[in-house]
């Protein structure tokens, strides 16, 4: 039996605290990473929602963000989640020079894309997970989307017929909160990267 990972999570700014707690339902010990340092050693990562502008302010003032680029080529399963996927893609449609984003995802998002905080939502996502298909809840807060994506970065998510998720091997993309309900399908598959 391989032993518990550790996840890492991005607490720079946002939405860290229900990641940490939802892992830990799912099974995974977490710890909270605010510089480079903290990234020695994790099973794998994640970059939590919150503000993207913010977020690119205090990640590359110290560093963070090339080691996270960097421990994503190296094959650490890395996983970001609405201002997550924000940081993950290749190119943003908007607001681009406030967001540095780290092109690991072939993607083109669209920073709230479905309005301001009064239009968040919760809508059923389809999603296919080791050729399994499920249904889960799914938490949009000040979503972006994806206008874009090629190759090699493939879909693995769906509100109706927009792609809402996406995985470029070891990189998950997800443009909702799979922590913010009690569903843990995502959170699950996820551990079950970090523990191969
Ligand atoms: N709208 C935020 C951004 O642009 C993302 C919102 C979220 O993470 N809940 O960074």
């Amino acid at each position: 039996m391989p032993g518990k990972p550790t996840i890492g999570i991005i607490a720079l700014q946002g939405n860290f605290a229900a990641h940490k707690h939802a892992f830990h339902r799912a099974g995974a010990g977490t710890r909270l990473v605010h510089s480079p340092e903290e990234l020695a050693g994790l099973d794998a990562l994640v970059i939590p929602g919150g503000e993207s502008s913010t977020m690119t302010l205090l990640g590359y003032e110290n560093g963070l963000w090339p080691a996270v680029r960097k421990m994503a080529q190296a094959g650490t399963p890395v996983m970001g989640t609405c201002a997550g996927i924000i940081m993950l893609a290749e190119v943003l449609d908007e607001e681009a020079s406030k967001v540095a984003p780290l092109g690991l995802l072939n993607i083109t998002v669209s920073r709230n894309a479905y309005g301001s905080q009064v239009d968040s939502f919760e809508q059923s996502v389809r999603l296919r997970l080791d050729s399994d298909e499920r249904t889960v809840p799914g938490v949009f807060i000040r979503a972006p989307a994806i206008t874009h994506m090629v190759q090699p970065t493939e879909p693995f998510g769906w509100l109706g017929d927009e792609i809402v998720a996406v995985r470029k091997g070891n990189v998950l993309g997800l443009t909702f909160h799979p922590e913010m309900t009690d569903d843990l399908t995502v959170l699950r598959h996820f551990v079950g990267l970090a523990t191969k």
